[in-house]
């Protein structure tokens, strides 16, 4: 009689008025994208909650769950019971509900909660949360009622159809992939830039990434590495375009001919322009990058103002303010914080010299950068830049 749903909640996309069909409705697209290839399911949406029905007798209910859970612009997700309106089958399922839980959980107190959303069934919801824990704890004499402070919590929601549900998974939040327009991340194989990456990618944005790659000084398991941790953002995503751009001719130019506590400075801004062109041929809006405030050298306030005057797209910085423990945080909870602290070597590292300036004067810095070769430099790169799509 039961038929197992995943219940998916939002709540941003409510404050949305005009334009909240189109929330949703991308919502729902990305919704099936990442249920695809796990069998035949039927995504609604009803009173402001989206149901995922699985027709399949074999569908990976843990597998869609742990899916949806990356999905932006989702709440909250449900595994529940959905039954016909009547209340005999409600107290029948309450009852499978029930065992089902404490066949896997030692749990010894609950109280029933009953939202009622069809008022013309005929009992109120305080009428049947009473009733329905009555039966409870006539069918398992071990479990007691605790208004206060339950192990468990039986949600009981009358509507066209009932639903049963103890469990509230949160999920990612956020507003839904591609509502948002799209970003160009600099995603070095560091801790921070897919951190910053995931940040303005929850926002609804689609998220490109370009990592500037040095061989031989930086091997081909540092590229895996960056192609690793684009893959574990896709899960969050929908997918993402990597450009690799061979970056060994520019830093070599630069270490040769420019002074060497500047050679930071004129290499990320060296990034920031192909960054740039890779951004505009993509119709994308903005770079991202993974800098705090005095992190390292290259990160103060003069360092990112000499830097952002390479470019005229907006440079988005998501960890700004943060410290490095709570980036570690979002590392950990987004699954790249493992694949972040492989020990490649990064092109950074590379000729890095002993005394970066930390207060670089833009000045300067355009007059040590206009020995170098710029146009014919950057054309090169953008020529040979390998692109792959995750
Ligand atoms: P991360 O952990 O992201 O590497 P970081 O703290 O090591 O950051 P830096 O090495 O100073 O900081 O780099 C600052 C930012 O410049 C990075 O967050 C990233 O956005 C960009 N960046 C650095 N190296 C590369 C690279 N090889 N390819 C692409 N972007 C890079
Ligand atoms: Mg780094």
């Amino acid at each position: 009689m039961s038929e197992k749903v995943i219940l998916v909640r939002y709540e941003e996309i409510f404050l949305k008025r005009s334009n909240r069909n189109m929330f949703e409705n991308r919502l729902i697209r990305n919704i099936r994208q990442r249920l695809d290839n796990l069998g035949d399911v039927r995504v609604t949406c009803s009173q402001s909650r989206i149901y995922v029905e699985c027709r399949d007798e074999d569908f990976d209910l843990t597998e869609a769950v742990e899916r949806l859970k990356k999905v932006f612009g989702i709440a909250s997700v449900s595994i529940v019971s959905r039954v016909p309106t009547d209340y005999e089958t409600i107290k029948a399922s309450a009852v499978g509900v029930v065992a089902d839980l404490i066949s896997r959980y030692e749990y010894k107190s609950f109280k029933v909660e009953t939202k009622r959303a069809d008022k013309s069934f005929p009992m109120n919801s305080p009428q049947i949360s009473a009733d329905v824990g009555a039966h409870i704890l006539k069918n398992f004499p071990s479990l007691k009622v605790d208004v206060k402070n339950p192990d468990f919590i039986l949600y009981i929601e009358v509507r066209e159809s009932t639903y049963l549900y103890s469990e509230i998974i949160p999920a990612a939040k956020g507003l839904p992939t591609g509502t948002g327009g799209r970003a160009t991340l600099l995603l070095s194989g560091g801790i921070d830039s897919p951190v910053a990456g995931w940040m303005i990618a929850k926002r609804g944005v689609e998220v490109d990434a370009v990592y500037f790659h040095s061989p031989p000084y930086t091997s081909e398991r540092a590229r895996e590495k960056v192609i690793r941790l684009c893959e574990i953002l896709s899960e969050w995503t929908m997918g993402m375009r990597l450009y690799v751009v061979p970056f060994t001719e520019i830093q070599m130019a630069i270490h040769q001919k420019c002074p060497q506590e500047y050679l930071t400075i004129i290499m990320r801004r060296y990034m920031m322009k192909i960054a740039e062109q890779i951004a505009q041929n993509d119709g994308s809006l903005a770079l991202i990058t993974g800098e705090a405030i005095g992190q390292v050298a290259s990160q103060t306030m003069e360092s990112m103002l000499v830097t952002n005057s390479a470019v005229t797209l907006p440079v988005y910085r998501p960890l700004i303010g943060m410290d490095k423990n709570e980036v570690v945080n979002i590392a950990k909870h987004i699954g790249t914080y493992d694949t972040s602290i492989l020990p490649y070597e990064d092109c950074c590292t590379l000729f890095v010299a002993r005394h970066p300036a930390t207060r670089p004067s833009l000045e300067k810095t355009l007059d040590f950068e206009s020995v170098l070769d710029e146009e014919q430099m950057i054309a090169k790169a953008m020529e040979q830049a390998e692109t792959i799509i995750i």
